[in-house]
């Protein structure tokens, strides 16, 4: 049994982390106080490769696995969780949809340009009366002279509103099935669609150099071939999208995690109290060896669900090890930035130190892409537990 990666994915660690550390660190703490989405950082990423990484060479990525997606994303949430969430989603939101299920024109209108970083992508599921029950999508499409007319709004999607979102993906119901339920597809809405908004950007606790934004449909239309996929397939891209999605959100967290623990350490051995390094008291010294299992637990929580997603591991086993790591890794992150806050004391509280910024930014790791109850449901459905 090895559960080390190998040396090409620390090899790829490593390249991200001098990059996390030369561009993005010294700019944080602007960023996030301005609310800045970092657009030139997004490109550079995009030339270093990291949109691309899973995404098939034909349209100029590496086809790497999974994994080293979750490398990169660890790595950058490492340094600052709101560029750490824009590389996931732009990837596993934007991406991923459209290179599994988009025909061979959408793959070349959209990828080359989404896989170099120039553009992006985002996936909106969330509506304003839908979120964990998803299923529940409201928003409309229906065909007419063949053109889909959308009516209806998203919630809260990530990347929707740079300015170089080129696409956003939307699940809407387009029908019922005989048995009553909802019949959902997926359909690409190009940015600047008549009918299509895109809302004000939300004032958020954390997440400020994110880019995330409510969306509204008013007869919006788009041609018949912006289907992505099957009519009606739209429930099952977007469940596998989310598995995805869960074990991205896990490494971001992993990310945070560790990212507390060095800055937990480095002061915890220099700060004097008592005439001594705080580190010496076992309350200081006792909650960051907790961190340390962790983090470690966290992952090996992460890279053995994704390695289960790159051995092509049976669905089932891979949706639960997605659940696990998710539910584990980001209630590991929250506990982790408070934790760190309270070592640093007072100077937790203010935004010169990064462990401040950490602690606004880790809430939302419990909540997107599925909160812990409903990874706390997916778990307790594979136990066999007759809960609704
Ligand atoms: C910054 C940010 C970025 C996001 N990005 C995206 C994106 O790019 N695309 C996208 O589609 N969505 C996105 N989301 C939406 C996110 O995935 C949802 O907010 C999340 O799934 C929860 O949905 P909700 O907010 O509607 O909460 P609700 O579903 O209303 O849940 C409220 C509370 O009730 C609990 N609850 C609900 N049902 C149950 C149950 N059966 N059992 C126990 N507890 C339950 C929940 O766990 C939660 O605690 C984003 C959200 C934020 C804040």
């Amino acid at each position: 049994m090895n559960v080390e990666l190998s040396p090409d994915h620390e090899g790829f660690r490593k390249v991200v982390r001098d990059f996390a550390e030369r561009e993005v660190a010294p700019h944080v703490q602007r960023w996030d106080r301005e609310h800045h989405f970092p657009v030139d950082v997004v490109r550079q990423m995009g030339e270093l490769g990291l949109f691309g990484i899973t995404a098939p060479p034909e349209y100029g990525g590496a086809g790497a696995d999974f994994t080293s997606l979750c490398i990169a994303i660890e790595e950058l949430g490492r340094v600052d969780q709101s560029v750490g969430i824009t590389l996931s989603a732009g990837v596993g939101l934007g991406i991923t949809p459209i290179a599994s299920f988009g025909t061979a024109e959408q793959k070349q209108r959209w990828l080359p340009d989404l896989v170099a970083g120039r553009t992006l992508a985002a996936f909106g599921l969330t509506e304003p009366e839908a979120g964990s029950d998803a299923g529940a999508t409201r928003t409309t499409a229906r065909l007419v002279d063949g053109e889909w007319v959308i009516d209806g709004a998203k919630a809260f999607i990530t990347n929707s509103g740079t300015e170089i979102t080129s696409v956003v993906t939307v699940t809407t119901r387009t029908g019922t099935r005989p048995d009553g339920t909802p019949e959902i597809s997926a359909i690409l809405v190009p940015s600047g669609t008549p009918g299509f908004t895109v809302e004000p950007a939300y004032d958020k606790l954390g997440w400020h150099a994110s880019d995330t934004h409510g969306l509204s449909f008013d007869g919006a239309r788009v041609p018949e071939d912006h289907l992505l996929g099957q009519r009606g397939s739209g429930f099952r891209q977007f469940l596998a999208t989310l598995d995805d999605g869960r074990i991205a959100i896990a490494a971001l967290a992993l990310g945070l995690t560790r990212a507390c623990l060095e800055q937990s350490v480095a002061y915890a051995g220099q700060r004097q109290a008592f005439g001594a390094p705080i580190g010496s008291n076992q309350g200081v010294a006792f909650p960051l060896a907790d961190l340390d299992v962790a983090v470690e637990g966290s992952r090996l929580l992460v890279y053995r669900a994704a390695w289960l997603r790159d051995s092509g591991a049976d669905r089932a086993e891979v949706k639960r090890a997605a659940a696990r790591a998710k539910l584990y890794a980001t209630e590991a992150a929250v506990t982790a930035t408070r934790v760190a806050t309270q070592v640093f004391g007072g100077y937790g509280f203010i935004e010169e130190y990064p462990v401040a910024r950490f602690y606004r930014d880790a809430k939302i790791l419990e909540v997107g892409e599925g909160t812990s109850e409903v990874q706390r449901l997916v778990l307790a459905r594979a136990l066999g537990l007759p809960v609704g």
